[in-house]
């Protein structure tokens, strides 16, 4: 009997949600689709390993060869952002934040992040997440006109409220974002100045989002989204602050770095590495161009800040008769996932909000260009401007599956 057979209740799940990734539209901006490389590496026998510590300044034996694993992933993050110091450590993107507050902040500090409302993330200052609570922490939101941020007003705001950090970056902003500006503000401050930025990173690692690198006092990214790594954190900073980067890691924060994941992060690092990572970039951000546009010439939805620069938007359903969560819940009857978002000004509660967030780092690692990405977002408006049509409800599951089928999971390295 193998594994799979002596504990069918975990297998099964597993297979189904192989199937399922198979069958489904994946939307969810955060989400990509990791490399046999990576996956293998994940799965791969470094995860028997402790080795508390870092490169040749081990807490255990044995690690020579997991040296040489930290080590490639040390070297390979610093040369795709071009940072003098990277920690490829953190356990996933809160653990990397949590590490730079306490490097650089005692409890009772202030930070001025962006709102969970307008799109910026829990550990960004939200109340009920750990930085809300450690810390005195204030959010900046958007232009209610322009939907896109307004540096006057958060200058205006840090000079009321004084932080001693200033967070920039966000998990829900489809617009370019001035990092000069924000470092403008921290200077006026006095303020250090941290950026986030999980869900652009693999734009920035390829030069279509400005970086943040060498601006920024530090910089911290999740590896699975846009870089298309293992789920992990990744910190970068200036050698002058790698020992309270590395100590608030391990041991402020953190006991045994995941090496398996770690050597995750390698491989995936080494493949945003190559020349054809930019062209998957840039297919991003068409993508999303071509599902913005579908979405404008579309009756009743609306473009949150009328477009997108990156891989995300948010669409605003409040001119539609479902909020968020019921459109999250139909899309995924019709096979297409996605996530409830609030909108700029939004009047409902987070359990429900007025929008969707759909980001194209996913489908565009499966293959789809920007005409069948168009498509898509014309089945979700089918979808959602029909939500109890059956016959139409069928044309788009037929329709889904007619575009998994032929860009198949199974086809990807
Ligand atoms: N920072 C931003 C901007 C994010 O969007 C996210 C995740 O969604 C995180 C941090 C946290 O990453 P993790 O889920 O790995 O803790």
């Amino acid at each position: 009997m193998n594994y799979q057979e002596k504990d069918p209740a975990l297998w099964d799940a597993i297979h189904h949600e192989e199937q399922r990734q198979e069958d489904t539209i994946e939307l969810i901006a955060s989400e990509n689709i990791v490399s046999a490389a990576v996956r293998a590496a994940q799965g791969s026998v470094l995860t028997n390993k402790y080795a508390e510590g870092y490169p040749g300044k081990r807490y255990y034996g044995g690690t020579q060869y997991i040296d040489v694993v930290e080590q490639l992933a040390i070297d390979r993050a610093k040369q795709l952002f071009g940072a003098e110091y990277a920690n490829v450590q953190p356990h996933s993107g809160s653990q990397a934040n949590q590490a730079v507050y306490a490097a650089f902040l005692k409890p009772g500090d202030t930070i001025l992040g962006m709102g969970l409302d307008s799109g910026g993330h829990l550990t960004h200052g939200a109340k009920v997440n750990f930085s809300g609570k450690l810390y005195r922490t204030f959010s900046y939101g958007l232009d209610p006109q322009t939907e896109r941020l307004d540096y006057d007003a958060i200058r205006q705001q840090a000079l009321d409220v004084k932080p001693q950090l200033i967070v920039a970056g966000a998990s829900a902003y489809s617009r370019i974002i001035d990092w000069q500006a924000f470092r403008r503000i921290a200077d006026e401050v006095g303020a250090y100045l941290m950026v986030d930025m999980a869900h652009i990173a693999g734009l920035v690692a390829v030069g279509l989002h400005p970086s943040p690198v060498g601006i920024a006092d530090v910089v911290t990214t999740t590896t699975h989204k846009t870089l298309r790594g293992p789920r992990g954190g990744l910190i970068l900073s200036q050698e002058k602050y790698a020992k309270r980067l590395n100590s608030a890691v391990f041991p402020g924060t953190q006991g045994g770095p995941l090496e398996h994941v770690i050597a995750g992060k390698a491989a995936a690092f080494f493949e945003d590495l190559q020349p054809d990572f930019k062209i998957y970039g840039q297919q991003i951000i068409d993508n999303a161009h071509a599902m913005a546009a579908a979405f404008k010439e579309a009756p009743k939805v609306r473009v949150v800040s009328g477009g997108t620069d990156n891989h995300l938007m948010t669409l605003d359903l409040s001119q539609t008769t479902l909020n968020g969560k019921q459109a999250q819940d139909l899309l995924d009857s019709v096979m297409i996932t996605t996530n409830k978002e609030s909108i700029p000004n939004e009047t409902l509660s987070p359990f429900k909000t007025s929008g969707i967030r759909l980001g194209t780092p996913a489908i565009t690692t499966r293959g789809f260009n920007a005409a069948e990405s168009r498509e898509v977002a014309e089945l979700i408006v089918k979808t959602v401007l029909n939500p109890t049509d059956d016959a139409i409800l069928n044309d788009v599951r037929a329709r889904v599956h007619a575009l998994t089928q032929a860009h198949p999971l199974t086809a990807l390295q």
